[in-house]
């Protein structure tokens, strides 16, 4: 069986490493482009998730180099993530294509349930097998994380602008291509010695007056670079540093595996839902109670400013930004919401990015604190 699946950031990386150390034939779609979100849009009710629209494509470009199979990650309600797989389903056997869709349902604590699915995904391997092999595949996710918040601490200092993306990028794909932890550790370790490699002594004394902008919303458009019109690099060209609320690791920690291996992030939950009680007290579906409960810590945590990204009509998000407002005005921190889809311009989110970034430097002035001059900072468009 050849199998494929969607794109969300470096999470194909993860995925083809679990699957071919288990003997699994895996094509791994295009990256999503103008081209396959075209192909979505077209194949997808109008008023769909943007991500299923992206997915759509993804998986048309899987299915047409051949594979058989479509992995996806499930999900439960509220939102319309609990009808994700039949809807996607459908949409591909209207278009006549005769996959078979294999659906990683969220465990909730029972993972036996999750690797029943893995097994036959992978022809009964053994238990103990499979478990070796996701062990592999998540130290490649956390990895790929430290790169790339290693590569957000760099963006703002870097000397020459685009090189610490080149470095950046050679760095994934030794992490990509490494055999064995070792070789993923050590492959990890001179990344990230590279990529500060990018950044002058003089500029890296400068780190204190970059400003620093919390990123929280939907975990598909915070993780594809595609979906979000490359918000970390176009704020990172501002001389922003910006922290995910949520990594792919924390994530797939949190939602795929049982209680006792996250436990380090389920105290960071339980601080979020704590954090979000006084404006939302419980869960909305998606990552609505987290994008509320994130813009919190991250402003008690000194962060200039909280950009909140998700999809157009999507629901627990749009709760989400019903309440940012009133956090924002209780902390006193900044929030952009931004509703992204396949009609965004990117003139317009250029703008605001721009205005959002300035509004961050007069305030962090006004507050008697260091910032880098606006001369030392680049603008959202440039590069993209
Ligand atoms: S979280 Fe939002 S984008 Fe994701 S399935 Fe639910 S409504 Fe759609």
């Amino acid at each position: 069986m050849i199998v494929t699946f969607a794109h969300m950031g470096n999470l194909w990386i993860v995925v083809k490493t679990i699957l071919e150390d288990l003997g699994v034939e895996v094509v791994v779609p295009p990256r999503p482009s103008r081209k396959s979100l075209d192909l979505g849009v077209r194949h997808s009710p109008e008023f769909a998730c943007f991500p299923l629209k992206l997915n759509i494509g993804d998986f048309i470009g899987g299915l047409e180099r051949g594979a058989e199979a479509v992995v996806m990650v499930g999900g439960v309600g509220p939102c319309r993530l609990g009808h994700y797989a039949q809807v996607q389903e459908q949409i591909l056997r209207d278009l006549g294509y005769r996959c078979e869709m294999i659906v990683l349902e969220p465990p909730r604590g029972r993972l036996a349930e999750l690797l029943a699915k893995v097994r036959y995904l992978t022809g009964n391997k053994p238990l103990g097998r499979v478990w070796r092999a996701v062990r592999f595949g998540l130290e490649k996710l956390s990895a790929l994380d430290t790169l790339d918040q290693a590569l957000a601490r760099a963006r703002p200092l870097e000397r020459r602008p685009g090189r610490v993306e080149d470095v950046h990028r050679r760095a994934v794909e030794a992490v990509a291509g490494a055999a064995d932890v070792r070789a993923v550790r050590r492959a990890a370790a001179e990344g990230v010695r590279a990529i500060e490699g990018c950044v002058t002594p003089e500029a890296a004394g400068d780190g204190a007056a970059v400003l620093r902008v919390g990123l929280v919303g939907e975990i598909y458009m915070v993780e594809e670079p595609f979906a979000n019109q490359e918000l970390e690099r176009r704020l990172g060209r501002l001389g922003v540093e910006v922290r995910r609320a949520v990594y792919l690791s924390d994530w797939v920690r949190t939602h795929l595996l049982p209680n006792p291996f996250r436990l380090r992030r389920r105290c960071r939950a339980s601080l979020v839902r704590r954090a979000a009680a006084p404006y939302l007290g419980h869960f909305v579906g998606g990552e609505g109670l987290v994008s509320v409960g994130e813009s919190v810590l991250l402003s008690r945590e000194g962060y200039d400013g909280v950009i909140h990204v998700a999809p157009f009509t999507c629901m627990p998000e749009i709760v989400a930004s019903s309440l940012l407002p009133e956090v924002s005005r209780d902390l006193g921190v900044p929030v952009m919401s931004l509703f992204l889809d396949e009609h965004t311009a990117e003139a317009g989110l250029v703008t605001r990015l721009e205005a959002f970034v300035d509004l961050l430097a007069r305030r962090r002035a006004a507050l008697g604190a260091g910032v880098r001059p606006p001369a030392a900072r680049g603008t959202a468009g440039a590069g993209t």
